[in-house]
């Protein structure tokens, strides 16, 4: 006899939803969490101002991901960024859309989303488990059986684990889930940092001069492409999403004025009057934030600026060396985890049909933008569809 109950271990914004899911269908639904409290990475993302979603247009939407093994315009047809965004202001949570596309929660915190949520939860029945680790997972003919730390042993009708990728832990290492996997045979792709800052080694006097300071409205590119956006010039090198998304080791390069072309500006410069060096001369004939005036000053070629042609070449292609990308524990997201070739279109286990897994756990990637937790939810609430499917196909018999 199989249990209509569903465990759904990890309280991010994966499990939260296919908890949400599963309970509106009145399957009995347990949510289990190793922290004390919930949605701990939701939280620090919301510290940053919480960007839900994204307004490209469909097409454009699924060529953010990369992640072969799933259907991104199916997955996001089932649960869509305009179903995401209504979800949010069901549970009384207004939102914009920025300049960029972007759409934000109107507070820019997690915190009330979050309360929301968990309230709607509590309301259709979920049992929350926090301060439970699941440490391994069997399945069984019509069941699931867990095992959490603490001894504690869980029987269910089906696991869908949401348990997170390997960015931002406390820990330095990988997560502790993947032990799991590795006792149950199941091959992990290597956890890598996604959107995350580069290294740069940048001189003491610069660095001295310029700290935590943005150079607004740049382009930069590197092999992986262009990117228009903000940089923000730290002591230990870059960070913005610019840099999360094209960022490469290597030689990239920066049009710190985009919006003006080669000629235009030279032909400002000649406009200027007065005998001034051609660096004086630039910052007399456009705006230059200081900045910008401080990286063409000090990386000026040895011989310093002899042309205004020679400044505008830099100032337009300005080449910026990329040491290695910073550690997973600052980044925002990671790939690695379960490989996609694990996992049916569902988001059940291929080896275990009864266990699903969902979220950044699985070997995908998507730039910032909104682009993470809207694919973390629509997998939620794909495969937990998929389970309350899997109960009315076995009642109907
Ligand atoms: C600084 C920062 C800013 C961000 N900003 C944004 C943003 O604005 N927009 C956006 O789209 N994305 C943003 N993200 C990314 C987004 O937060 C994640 O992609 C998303 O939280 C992943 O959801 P998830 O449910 O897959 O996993 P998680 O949110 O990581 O949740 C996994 C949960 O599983 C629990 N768990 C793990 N192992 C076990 C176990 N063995 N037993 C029980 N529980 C376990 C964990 O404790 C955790 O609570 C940001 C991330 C960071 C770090």
């Amino acid at each position: 006899m199989q249990s209509k109950r569903v465990a759904v271990v990890g309280s991010g914004p994966a499990g939260l939803m296919a908890a949400w899911v599963l309970s509106r269908a009145g399957i009995e639904t347990h949510l289990f969490e190793k922290n004390r409290g919930p949605a701990r990475k939701l939280l620090i993302a919301g510290s940053s101002g919480l960007n839900l979603t994204n307004a490209l247009p469909p097409n454009e939407f699924v060529e953010q991901y990369h992640g072969e093994g799933i259907d991104w315009k199916k997955l996001f047809e089932t649960f869509s960024p305009p179903m995401l965004l209504d979800f949010a202001h069901s549970l009384g949570q207004s939102t914009y859309r920025g300049t960029s596309g972007r759409y934000f929660v109107r507070d820019m915190k997690a915190s009330n989303l979050l309360r929301a949520w968990l309230q709607a939860l509590k309301e259709g029945g979920v049992a929350f488990h926090y301060g439970m680790e699941l440490a391994n997972f069997n399945e069984e003919k019509d069941s699931v059986r867990l095992s959490f730390k603490d001894g504690t042993v869980f029987e269910t009708g089906f696991l869908l684990l949401a348990l997170g990728g390997a960015s931002s832990l406390k820990e330095e290492d990988p997560p502790h889930w993947q032990k799991i996997f590795h006792l149950k045979k199941i091959p992990l792709s290597p956890f890598a940092p996604e959107n995350c800052g580069f290294n740069v080694s940048w001189k003491k006097e610069f660095v001295a001069e310029v700290v935590r300071a943005p150079l607004k409205n740049v382009l930069f590119s590197s092999h992986k492409g262009a990117q228009k956006g903000d940089i923000l010039i730290t002591d230990y090198g870059v960070e913005g999403t610019p840099i999360y998304s094209k960022g490469a080791t290597g030689e990239c390069f920066i049009d710190l004025k985009p919006d003006l072309t080669h000629g235009a500006i030279l032909e400002r410069m000649e406009r200027v009057k007065e005998n001034l060096s051609p660096l004086r001369r630039l910052a007399k004939a456009i705006p230059i934030t200081p900045p910008m005036r401080a990286l063409l000053f000090h990386y000026a070629p040895l011989d310093g600026f002899l042309t205004n042609k020679q400044i505008v070449d830099y100032l337009k292609n300005f080449p910026l060396i990329l040491g290695t990308p910073r550690s997973l524990v600052e980044a925002i997201s990671s790939s690695g985890g379960v490989p996609l070739t694990e996992i049916t279109e569902s988001f059940a286990l291929k080896r275990a049909e009864r266990i699903y897994a969902v979220g950044e756990m699985l070997d995908w990637s998507a730039p910032t933008g909104g682009f993470l937790i809207q694919a973390c939810v629509s997998q939620g609430y794909l495969a937990a569809q998929s389970i309350v499917n899997c109960f009315s196909k076995k009642l109907d018999v």
